[in-house]
């Protein structure tokens, strides 16, 4: 059975008070703005417009949990880099980022989203920095793969994954396009590893 068959939509949280429950694993997507997150979940999910949840007006600074199976939840977190968001707003969701983020004890790990024509932006670095804290894994999918060549692609993300090895070893990379969707299995593969060993990990938790 493929890991999101199940997929629907749960909740939306715009307060810390608000995040549901911590039972089963959490994994994070995030990235730039426009980077193609929404197309990518809902790549993954083989799901038109599961991710428009998080386009609607009003939500886009909001976290959304949608549960892949049990107790685990997919989660989008709001696009950074916006430009014309008020000071008040963007210091209000950074608050709350930040804090599910580097706290949320259930998160297992992060899917960073990079447009692969501007792969790690300062934004983005900033993202790995602060969560590099958590010593949690990342994955980042190098969206929009189909806007380059085959070679060209492929050097990017031989860069990329130069930078990681060097600089953040827990980090990992991969080509993604949703247009073609292509890069489904391959991150696919990752995430239900991740549920997985998340799984365990709580598991073993609540024996001991
Ligand atoms: P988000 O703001 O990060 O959620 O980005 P979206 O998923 O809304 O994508 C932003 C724009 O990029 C939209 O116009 C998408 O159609 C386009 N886009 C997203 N993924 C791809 C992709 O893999 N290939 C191409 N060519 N365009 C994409």
């Amino acid at each position: 059975m493929s890991l999101f068959q199940n997929i629907s939509f749960y909740t939306t949280v715009n307060q810390l008070r608000a995040l549901p429950r911590a039972s089963g694993v959490e994994v994070a997507f995030a990235g730039r703005s426009n980077a193609g997150k929404s197309s990518a979940i809902n790549t993954l999910a083989k799901r038109g417009r599961l991710a428009y949840v998080s386009k609607t007006p009003g939500r886009t600074q909001h976290i959304n949990f949608f549960r892949v199976e049990d107790d685990n939840f997919l989660v989008d977190l709001p696009g950074y880099g916006y430009a014309k968001v008020p000071l008040a707003i963007r210091q209000h969701w950074e608050h709350l980022l930040s804090t599910y983020l580097q706290t949320r004890e259930v998160l297992y790990g992060m899917v960073l989203i990079m447009d692969i024509r501007h792969p790690l932006t300062k934004l983005d670095l900033q993202m790995l920095e602060w969560f590099s804290l958590t010593k949690k894994p990342v994955h980042i999918l190098l969206t929009k793969s189909d806007k380059l060549s085959r070679s060209q692609a492929a050097c990017v993300l031989k860069e990329v994954s130069c930078f990681l090895t060097e600089r953040y070893p827990q980090c990992t990379a991969q080509l993604f396009s949703s247009m073609l969707a292509s890069g489904v299995e391959e991150a696919t593969t990752i995430l239900t590893d991740w549920f997985r060993s998340g799984s365990a990990m709580i598991q073993q938790d609540n024996i001991e």
